[in-house]
């Protein structure tokens, strides 16, 4: 089984689609946003790549990310997907297409992450969870099972709490929501909010998944950017989301990055002591089976490393955690299912032993939250 744990809806689209979109659309209304956030991130505007002859050419040398760049600059380059599909209620073009690329990369079984916009009223947001359910529902096939995930905010409470009520209601109110939606993810700015905000909403959660046949999963974007916040809240940060009982951490890259190559001005024994922090973090999840999603191609280009070596994933593995591989972000990090192996073999160096494990792993993971869950009645996984 092909398993993608990890993707972004939006991450999906591929260079050639995003210039036919624009091709296609008459106007682009947040065209003027992407351009703003696009120069405010990389010194330069980018090209309006219909009024050039390879247009294509340099959407793709423009918007898609092979070597380190920074994280507003993955952001303003992930813009122009919202720039050309926008959130429309009742529209399932966009979530169509992205799991046609998906399916088209061989891929078995995917969770794709989606947000509901922030300006969506209750109303729109039951129509935006059904639309997208019923165009999972409808891409489920023999080889292909597509299921949703919702990534909510990293965001004041309030607004949290909101869309989780939301896509409660939509589960409880409608069978195909309920049994296409599995999981909830936290993604966004990581950084400014402190995960131990979230304690009181995961009780509650976590109290609603056991009085409920459609339990949710729990998973959490953390540990892949900590240039703000230093190594040391970084590492705590991980274990605060790791005790909320998450079911993944997706990421955690700051677990598996050699501190030593990151603080190269810091005193010796400040680099001692956070090191034996890192091993007991690491120690403490290998014992409770936490499995980490890590994403090869991604966490080269948005960890803050330059040499391969210092790649977090072989850390984290040598370390005896369990990892899944994933690949975020396919169509900007010019990657796949297939990529993600190839990149871990030539350029990381995994062995084949290594490569094994990983897959064990994956297909742990595989029926311990999927093929157990009573939502695979509804869309045959082939077993
Ligand atoms: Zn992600």
């Amino acid at each position: 089984m092909n398993c993608e744990f990890h993707l972004h809806l939006y991450g999906c689209f591929t260079p050639e689609i995003l210039y036919e979109q624009g091709k296609r659309l008459s106007d682009i209304p947040r065209w003027a946003w992407f351009a703003r956030e696009y120069e405010a991130a990389w010194g330069k505007a980018p090209t309006w790549y219909w009024g050039v002859e390879n247009g294509l050419e340099i959407l793709k040398s423009e918007c898609t990310l092979s070597h380190p760049t920074s994280f507003a600059q993955f952001q303003s380059v992930f813009n122009l997907s919202i720039a050309l599909f926008p959130a429309v209620p009742e529209d399932p073009f966009p979530a169509t297409v992205a799991l046609q690329c998906v399916r088209d990369q061989g891929v078995q079984y995917a969770e794709l992450r989606m947000v509901i916009p922030v300006f969506f009223s209750y109303s729109q947001a039951q129509i935006f969870l059904c639309m997208l359910s019923r165009a999972f529902f409808a891409a489920c096939s023999e080889d292909f099972h597509p299921r949703l995930v919702i990534s909510l905010p990293h965001a004041p409470m309030t607004l949290v709490s909101q869309q989780y009520e939301w896509v409660r209601e939509a589960m409880k109110q409608d069978s195909v929501v309920a049994q296409m939606l599995v999981a909830l993810d936290f993604c966004g700015d990581e950084e400014q909010y402190d995960p131990r905000e979230k304690q009181a909403f995961f009780r509650k959660a976590h109290a609603e998944n056991r009085a409920t046949s459609y339990p949710l999963r729990f998973y959490y974007h953390v540990g892949e950017c900590f240039s703000q916040l230093g190594m040391e809240a970084a590492l705590y940060r991980v274990l605060q989301v790791y005790e909320l009982g998450v079911h993944r951490l997706s990421h955690a890259s700051v677990l598996g990055i050699p501190l030593r190559s990151i603080l190269r001005s810091e005193p010796e024994a400040e680099i001692v002591r956070l090191e034996a922090l890192q091993q007991e973090i690491l120690a403490r999840l290998k014992v409770d089976g936490v499995v980490i999603e890590s994403c090869p191609s991604s966490n080269w280009i948005l960890s803050g490393i330059s040499r391969f070596e210092d790649h977090p994933l072989l850390r984290l593995l040598r370390s005896g955690v369990r990892v899944v591989l994933s690949s975020d972000d396919p169509a900007i990090f010019r990657t796949g299912y297939e990529e993600e192996r190839v990149f871990c073999r030539e350029k990381l160096g995994i062995t084949e032993r290594e490569m094994e494990m990983l897959d064990q792993y994956a297909e742990h993971v595989f029926f311990a939250s999927i093929a157990r869950d009573p939502r695979r009645k509804g869309c045959s996984l082939g077993m």
